[in-house]
């Protein structure tokens, strides 16, 4: 079953299922006259089976005319797609597409087995030719880390990989960046492709008319309080429930304060974070936020903004440090609040 199923999902989509798949993903696409039958494709020069999609910045500005054609020392098309600032995407070819270069064997085995875990490429594993299996994406961007991806364009990306995943039943572990794949060291895309996968996880788990941008424009607040009394051991990071141990789930997005009250000793130090739990166990946590205690109660404010996946559950949690390091008497924390704003997922 497996095998047969490996055959029916990689077989390339042809232009019109291409177009068909970006269209019902939502995205705003336009054209290029010819496109349809613009490749590489030809003897020696295979297009097909594929096995995922792979994202590039173009480092310049109006590259048009060098996605479709190509420069003097690789012939176009350079990507099946060129998305520009405003996430208007331009189809450029739906055969073989000189983007991906030698792709590094331990990189394609990740994401042969859609592995969530994307090693480092290593040319030691051996190479595969990428312009075979891989869609490309070119997505206008300097990548120089200044120059941002508008919201419109990174939705656009994300909704491109997602169409292709989706029409092949690929998982999210089939979008990858150049910087992922490339043997020769290429930084593209220049943003952190686990967010990005992130994302298009998110979308396959919806159908492919969601629209998280309409969605996510209204606020919902946030306020939670709990007095009730909670031990703290010296130097154990430990989940404080504040009503409940989930603080938010089925978010996309918050802006959070917790503020704790501990009767510490002066001098101690009192840690907190917020963390996200995924459907599978495992953890994402923001950066730690330290208070230094100073007499009494200490009255420590933790905060964080950021995007949070749907499945995934907002928790707390706080450390504290005593003055004299063997100390080893608890802490109490009295009383915790957390305030702020989400966004709902649909
Ligand atoms: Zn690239």
């Amino acid at each position: 079953m497996a095998l047969a199923g490996a055959g029916l999902m990689s077989a390339p989509l042809s232009a019109a299922r291409m177009l068909a798949a970006l269209r019902a993903e939502g995205l705003d696409v336009v054209e290029h006259p010819g496109w349809r039958t613009h490749s590489r494709t030809g003897p020696g020069r295979p297009w097909g089976p594929v096995h995922g999609v792979l994202i590039h910045h173009t480092a310049g500005r109006s590259s048009a005319a060098t996605v479709w054609g190509g420069r003097s020392d690789l012939p176009g098309p350079l990507a099946h797609g060129l998305l520009a600032k405003s996430g208007v995407l331009t189809v450029t070819s739906a055969g073989r597409a000189n983007h991906a270069g030698l792709v590094a064997r331990n990189a394609y085995s990740a994401v042969l087995a859609e592995s969530t875990k994307h090693p480092a490429p290593s040319a030691a594993s051996g190479t595969v030719d990428g312009n075979t299996c891989f869609y490309g994406l070119e997505i206008e961007n300097l990548g120089d880390g200044a120059d941002p991806y508008p919201d419109a364009q990174y939705d656009a990306a994300v909704r491109w990989a997602a169409a292709l995943c989706r029409a092949h039943g690929w998982s999210a572990q089939s979008a990858v960046g150049h910087k992922e794949t490339s043997v020769e060291g290429k930084p593209d895309p220049s943003f952190d492709m686990h967010d990005f996968r992130r994302a298009v996880a998110e979308r396959l788990a919806h159908g492919p008319d969601w629209n998280p941008l309409e969605e996510s424009d209204m606020p919902s607040t946030l306020g939670l309080y709990d007095d009730t009394p909670r031990t703290l051991r010296p130097g154990a990071w430990t989940t404080l429930p504040v009503e409940h141990t989930d603080l938010l789930s089925g978010a996309v997005a918050y802006d959070a304060l917790a503020l704790v009250t501990v009767k510490a000793p002066v001098g101690s130090t009192v840690q907190g974070r917020f963390f996200h739990v995924r459907e599978d166990g495992t953890r994402w946590q923001s950066g730690i936020v330290e208070r230094a205690g100073t007499t009494g109660d200490t009255f420590a404010d933790f905060g964080h903004k950021g995007s949070i996946g749907k499945k995934e559950k907002l928790r707390l949690e706080v450390v504290y440090y005593p003055a004299t390091p063997d100390d080893d008497e608890p802490v109490t924390v009295s009383a915790a609040r957390v305030r702020g704003l989400y966004w709902k997922a649909s």
